[in-house]
């Protein structure tokens, strides 16, 4: 008999005892699932299509439901998307950051997808409770939550999907170049994996936090698989695994080659490689191939649960946030003062111009964008600082009939999305002939479109 077997065999006992003398009366109007197999006995496809469909139904205000693909053996991919949907946008009319998670890569890991579906949970029971907290997430946050993509392997409690694939070493970055086991016969050759990707790339390009569940150790996991080395925002990873470390939990976070091994293909690795997003694995605990747990899941992941809220409350900064102090124009020449609020660094930012005739300016090189790391033509902002630097605009006409973009890339990382955003007239001082000039804002109004409309179309990753 297997050790997992005998360990299986237990725990199916201890859960069938407890629910034998629990005396009381189970209540099921709201969710399908009464709270005593919802807190013992992890999720099986069945009965996860239950209490996501229930969510849908009783919550439609904050919960959307939607089906992103199939499994290989055709079962359905639900995407819970979660919100305050009576708001499109945040109260200053900006978009709302998103967050992206999923869970159960792998079918024996039952204790990541727990705390996948947890996330859910208390977020939509938190709404329902009027808790302040989860009001203002929602308000201000779009969570994104994909429970259960191994659905299959799920129901046989294997790690692998029905075609003995590692869905978790089947993603295309570096697809199959480390001693890895199984990854499939190509990069996405699954359909799993693929529509995670495609869901990530049509839906949530812009998110600025992406966990995915796993269990094996408990350990939190930030890139890179691929390589010992630190990430490029090594400063962020850093931040967030002290300020965990200061506040929370005192879970490792460590780099993945050098905290578990090295391993190529995963979705982490993908997440950040080529989405830019910031992305942990969260390795809840060293439990596999149980279907149940003693201790009540929302008390044995409530530790881990509070790394999440820290995580998805604090999203506005896991990426650069430059505000421009000052901007002083003079003879062609930009001095520019800004302040960075992320956790993030940048290093490749710069100034935008848009004339009064509707003609975008760059410095340096007149209507071209030059090399940004070339002083003059553009500047970097470390996480959490601020820089002081001077543009130089060659032959554009700037007067005060026209508009400053700030330009910059979220994170280091080259995959990271390029944000423009427009710079708050009040801190632009024009100098000509050594007089001031006031801005003309009513002008600005019919441009700002047509320049956002330009800039996009330069960059897929700019976001909207
Ligand atoms: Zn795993």
């Amino acid at each position: 008999m297997s050790k997992e077997f005998v360990a299986r065999l237990v725990v199916t006992f201890v859960v069938t005892s407890m629910l034998a003398v629990s005396t009381t009366p189970v209540v099921t109007a709201q969710i399908d699932q009464p709270d005593i197999i919802q807190e013992h006995w992890y999720h099986s496809y069945a009965t996860l299509t239950l209490d996501v469909n229930a969510w849908a139904d009783d919550y439609p205000e904050i919960v959307n439901l939607l089906v992103v693909g199939q499994t290989e053996l055709g079962r359905n991919l639900w995407m819970l998307q979660i919100s305050d949907w009576s708001q499109e946008t945040k109260t200053d009319g900006g978009a709302k950051e998103v967050v992206y998670i999923d869970g159960g890569h792998h079918g024996n890991e039952h204790l990541g997808t727990e705390l996948a579906f947890l996330v859910a949970e208390y977020y939509i029971e938190g709404w329902v409770n009027g808790e302040q907290e989860v009001i203002d997430v929602l308000a201000t946050t779009e969570l994104h939550i994909l429970i259960m993509l191994n659905a299959d392997g799920n129901d046989q409690d294997t790690r692998w999907n029905i075609n003995q694939v590692d869905l978790n070493r089947n993603y295309d970055h570096y697809w199959n170049t480390c001693d890895s086991t199984q990854p499939g016969s190509s990069a996405f050759s699954e359909s799993e994996t693929l529509a995670n990707s495609i869901y990530m790339n049509e839906v949530v390009p812009h998110a600025d936090l992406y966990i995915t569940m796993h269990t094996g150790v408990w350990i939190m996991l930030y890139p890179w698989g691929k390589w010992p080395e630190q990430p490029s925002d090594w400063e962020m990873f850093h931040f967030i695994r002290d300020d965990v470390h200061s506040n929370i939990s005192d879970i490792p976070i460590q780099n993945a080659n050098q905290g578990l091994y090295p391993n190529c293909g995963t979705s982490r690795d993908y997440g950040y490689g080529v989405m830019g997003y910031p992305t942990f694995t969260f390795e809840t605990d060293d439990e596999q191939f149980l279907l149940g747990t003693v201790e009540a899941l929302s008390e044995r992941l409530g530790e881990e649960l509070d790394v999440m809220r820290y995580l998805i409350q604090n999203v506005w900064y896991w990426r650069a946030r430059l505000v421009v102090d000052s901007l002083v124009v003079e003879d062609g020449k930009a001095h520019l003062s800004v302040s960075n609020l992320g956790h993030a660094s940048t290093s490749n930012a710069t100034l935008a111009y848009l004339d009064e005739d509707g003609e975008l300016w760059f410095p340096c090189g007149g209507e071209e964008w030059l090399n940004l790391s070339i002083p003059g033509c553009g500047f970097g902002v470390n996480a959490t600082n601020s820089t002081v630097t001077t543009l130089e605009f060659i032959d554009a006409p700037i007067s005060s009939e026209g508009q400053f973009y700030l330009m910059y890339q979220k994170r280091v990382i080259d995959s990271s999305m390029w944000v423009n955003e427009s710079v708050n007239q009040s801190v632009v001082e024009m100098k000509v002939g050594g007089s001031d000039l006031l801005p003309a804002p009513s002008m600005m109004l019919v441009f700002v479109a047509f320049a956002l409309a330009l800039i996009n179309g330069r960059n897929s990753k700019f976001e909207h």
